[in-house]
């Protein structure tokens, strides 16, 4: 059995649902078809909410009529038949009718919930309502029935496996499963999710799952690129990276894959496969225990990170200084992404502003307190790269006019991380681009 999981540009139009099914039907082996929202339908359920939020409800109204508009719309795209369309309608009339009813009472972070729900709800059942015109046997797996996070919002992996296994032998007669990504439940059993393009991370989960024996990723570019295609020009597909170099990547800003999809594939050691409904030849990236080849594999940024360097005489020679600055960063439930210091200062980064100002409140004792905000860090990924010395003085000649703010060194054999002003992004990843791989 395998995994295909599909994004939202994949069925985001009705034409590209036609192709996916195509895709699923020529396979041979059984699979369990994962579906993200159409694009474009979480961020507009995460702006009604938020209207609902501000008690703007006009607003909020408004913006579910131009969402149902749209729906209709993709309907008469999809499918043919009267019957089948008229099935449609009423099908997602439902989750209109909920979100309108939603507009009547008050607000509360379940609802909220509930609401970034009906994304995944809707793309499957017209999903499935196309198969069923088309008349291609399948099963509808509901998520919210299988996917479970517990109290630190930890999927839980053994429920999965059982229930899921459950569902799945109760149709023994078919091959082609679908489910929502994204959606779960948490361990008050109320809906919940797996955050923002947490549809990766569901595929990943239900591959491991149930041992699946490779879990594809579709989405509408040919693989993970050797640089962000959207800032520079020229990029390429890289055919192989190992897990660790994956997680890398998509840790520190390849959009293509949610960072936490990796480690449940790798920890069952299922391969993943990176894929294009656009381009289904194109061969894409494998992802798996083994790196390929040696030496940098590609670069990615993640933009909005805030520094923070601490200065203190008090470190200096002292024990027990780093410690108690990292528990004020546990307290807000802050992770730390760089660091590095030197005898009198120690300078880290986030990602989050949510705590700063806590942060920085109770940092004040322990030294003087600089902040940066709107930085960026620029990754350099490849098997093995902090041991090839070539790699160093290429990255270094590379970045001799960039004003480098924190360099991570060591970390991990497959990470060297730069920090750099926000604004010299765009030249960074072009003096890259040039310099360790010559596009
Ligand atoms: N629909 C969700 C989102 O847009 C989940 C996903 O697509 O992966 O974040
Ligand atoms: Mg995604």
């Amino acid at each position: 059995m395998k995994v295909m999981k599909f994004g939202g540009t994949s069925v985001g139009k009705p034409e590209r649902m036609h192709s996916i099914a195509e895709l699923i039907t020529k396979e041979s082996e059984p699979a369990i078809v994962v579906l993200s929202a159409l694009s474009g339908t979480t961020n507009a359920l995460v702006e009604i909410s938020k209207n609902l939020a501000e008690n703007e409800r006009n607003v909020a109204k408004q913006n579910i009529d131009k969402l149902e508009q749209h729906y209709e719309t993709f309907i008469e795209g999809l499918l043919k038949t009267p019957e089948a369309n008229k099935k449609a309608h009423l099908a997602i009339g439902e989750h209109f009718e909920f979100l309108n009813i939603i507009l009547k009472i008050s607000f509360s972070e379940a609802l909220n919930k509930d609401i970034l729900a009906q994304g995944e709800l809707m793309s499957t059942k017209l999903f499935s309502a196309y198969l069923d015109e088309a008349g291609i046997g399948h099963a509808l797996l509901p998520a919210l029935d299988f996917m479970q996070i517990d109290a630190h919002e930890e999927p839980q992996i053994g429920n999965i496996k059982v229930k899921l296994s459950q569902l799945v032998a109760q149709h023994k007669d078919k091959k082609i499963f679908i489910t929502q990504g994204y959606i779960c439940r948490n361990s008050k059993g109320e809906v919940d999710n797996l955050k923002r393009g947490g549809s990766d991370y569901s595929a990943s989960l239900i591959a491991g799952a149930i041992n699946a024996s490779v879990c594809e990723i579709w989405t509408d570019i040919s693989g993970m690129h050797n640089n962000d295609p959207r800032v520079v020009k020229k990029t390429v597909a890289i055919d192989q990276l190992s897990f660790d170099e994956a997680a890398e990547l998509a840790y520190f800003g390849a959009k293509i894959l949610h960072p936490a999809s990796i480690w449940p594939a790798q920890h069952y050691n299922i391969p993943v496969r990176l894929l294009n409904t656009m381009e289904p030849e194109a061969k894409g990236t494998l992802i798996t225990e083994e790196a390929g080849s040696v030496g940098v594999k590609a670069v990615a940024a993640k933009d909005g990170i805030v520094a923070i360097k601490i200065k203190s005489s008090r470190m200096l020679l002292a024990y027990g200084f780093l410690r108690k600055i990292f528990e004020v960063f546990e307290k807000y439930r802050t992770s730390i992404d760089m660091i590095t210091t030197s005898e009198v200062a120690v300078s880290l980064t986030i990602d989050s502003k949510d705590n700063l100002e806590d942060i920085l409140q109770e940092l004040e004792p322990f030294g003087t307190v600089e902040v940066d905000e709107n930085q960026t860090i620029v990754s350099i990924v490849g098997n093995e790269i902090v041991q090839t010395p070539e790699v160093m003085k290429l990255l270094f000649d590379s970045i001799s006019n960039i004003p480098v703010r924190m360099v991570s060194y060591g970390g991990s054999k497959h990470n060297i991380s730069l920090l750099i002003p926000g604004e010299f992004k765009t030249l960074t990843l072009q003096v890259l681009n040039k310099g360790l791989f010559g596009l």
